[in-house]
């Protein structure tokens, strides 16, 4: 039927969206790029055929990427991001008053433009901000060439296929590992393990040979379909065991305002069901 969008990126399972109304269907530089109205999700972006964002539930996705990181490391200043071009995640970050600098690498400035108009709701002014640096360029090169000098790197990427492919290499893990001042935090997107498992254990044995604590938690994000989403979590530091109540005072002193994370939320996101832990080696 032609008013569904049908995401066909796995094998054996697929998901469809209506089509209230299709706002914007034209292909970038580097992908095709659609924006369309459905009734329960609101305004839904797709990069080929496949849900990157939608207005109704993106906030669980960019919560949980920032808030998570920012708040077990205690005195992020300086943050990059790699990907994230419909500025949601760079909105999340600039929560943080505690956050002085920004970098945000996006390969499609085409994402960037369609997304300020389509989809403002995300970036919430987050572009025009003067603690974030937009730079448009591949991830990977950036961060072979990058001083670092970053206290929390979030990996906001699309799925390994096309232009994401490389940021789920073993180089670009080993540059990011360097680009993080000592105790940074790395964390990326790793797909919803049921039915990309193989993508969570390249990612987790890539950082298990970097640093001392590699894991990944979780959080379900509807139109991610299949699943819990798995977030890789990579760090030197003992951050991952902050407690309870350290969170609570932080989360509390940020005066961030939320509607999927808590602390709590926070802790038990860790807490890995066997079949998740299974796909850690
Ligand atoms: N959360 C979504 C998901 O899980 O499907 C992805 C969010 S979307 C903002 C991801 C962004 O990564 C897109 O804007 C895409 O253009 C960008 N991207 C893909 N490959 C990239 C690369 N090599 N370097 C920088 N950005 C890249």
């Amino acid at each position: 039927m032609s008013d569904w969008l049908t995401e066909k990126l796995h094998d054996d399972y697929a998901q469809s969206l209506r089509i209230g109304e299709m706002l914007y269907d034209s292909k970038t530089e580097h992908q095709r790029l659609k924006v369309f109205q459905n009734g329960t999700f609101g305004r839904v972006l797709t990069l080929d055929d496949v849900v990157q964002t939608t207005e109704g539930d993106n906030f669980i996705y960019h919560e949980m990427l920032t808030h998570v990181p920012i708040l077990a490391h205690g005195a992020a200043k300086r943050v990059l991001i790699i990907g994230g071009g419909d500025g949601g995640m760079a909105r999340a970050v600039l929560d943080h008053s505690s956050v002085e600098h920004v970098t945000m690498v996006e390969i499609d400035a085409g994402v960037v433009a369609f997304s300020k108009e389509y989809l403002p709701q995300l970036s919430r002014g987050a572009f025009d901000d003067p603690r974030l640096n937009l730079v448009i360029a591949d991830g990977a090169d950036f961060m072979r060439a990058t001083d670092g000098g970053f206290d929390v790197i979030i990996v906001d990427s699309t799925d390994p296929i096309g232009p994401g492919e490389v940021l789920f290499t073993d180089h670009f893990y080993g540059h990011a590992k360097k680009a993080l001042t000592p105790g940074g935090i790395l964390v990326t997107q790793n797909g919803v393990p049921f039915l990309q498992g193989d993508e969570l254990t390249g990612t987790m044995r890539a950082f298990q040979s970097l640093f001392s604590d590699a894991t990944c938690y979780l959080a379900t994000i509807p139109t991610y379909a299949g699943g819990p989403m798995a977030f890789g979590w990579g760090t030197d530091s003992d951050a991952r065991h902050v407690s309870v109540e350290v969170l609570q005072e932080r989360f509390a002193a940020s005066g961030i305002k939320t509607d999927y994370y808590t602390p709590e939320v926070h802790k038990g996101a860790f807490a890995l069901p066997p079949y998740v832990e299974r796909l850690i080696p």
